[in-house]
C-alpha cells in the first residue's frame, strides 16, 4: 500500500510517498532530507501533534489563559488530553512560561497509557502567551 503525506517538518512542503506493508513503512520517496524520512515513518507509525487550547482560571481578568503542550503529543491521546484540560482550573496570576498542567499524562485514568510512550513520561500544558493574567 502507498501513502502520499506532505511534510509540514518546514515551509518546502514536500510531497512524500510512503510504501507500508503489513503496518511497516517499507520506503520513503520525494523527501528533500532527512527530517522529512523521520516525519513520514513518525506520521505512519505514531503520529504526534503539538497541542495548543486554554484553560480555565479562577480569580483572574480573563476568564481562560492559552496553552501548549511542552512538545507534541500522539495523537490518539489528544481527546484524553483534552478532558484532563477540560476539568482543570487555574489560579491567577499566571504569566508566560507556566507549568499550568504538570505532566498530563500522569492525570489519565489509567497510568498504562505511559508505558506505551515511554519517551514521554513528562509532558507539561504550558501558559504560552506573552500576557500576564492578574488576579
Ligand atoms: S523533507 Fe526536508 S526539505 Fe522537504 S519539507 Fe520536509 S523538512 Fe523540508
Amino acid at each position: 500500500m502507498k501513502k502520499s503525506l506532505i511534510c509540514v517538518s518546514c515551509p518546502l512542503g514536500c510531497p512524500i510517498e510512503v510504501e507500508i506493508e503489513n503496518g511497516e513503512v517499507i520506503s520513503v520517496t520525494g523527501n528533500t532530507c532527512k527530517r522529512g524520512d523521520a516525519y513520514a515513518r513518525t506520521e505512519i507509525t505514531n503520529p504526534m501533534r503539538s497541542l495548543t487550547t486554554s484553560v480555565k482560571v479562577e480569580g483572574g481578568v480573563h476568564p481562560v489563559v492559552p496553552v501548549k503542550s511542552a512538545g507534541p503529543i500522539p495523537k490518539d491521546k489528544m481527546f484524553d488530553c483534552m478532558k484532563v484540560i477540560n476539568n482543570a482550573c487555574v489560579k491567577a496570576p499566571v504569566k508566560i512560561g507556566d507549568v499550568v498542567i504538570e505532566n498530563i499524562f500522569y492525570n489519565f485514568p489509567s497510568h498504562d497509557d505511559l508505558l506505551h510512550y515511554p519517551s514521554m513520561t513528562k509532558q507539561d500544558m504550558r501558559f504560552d502567551y506573552d500576557t500576564v493574567c492578574g488576579g
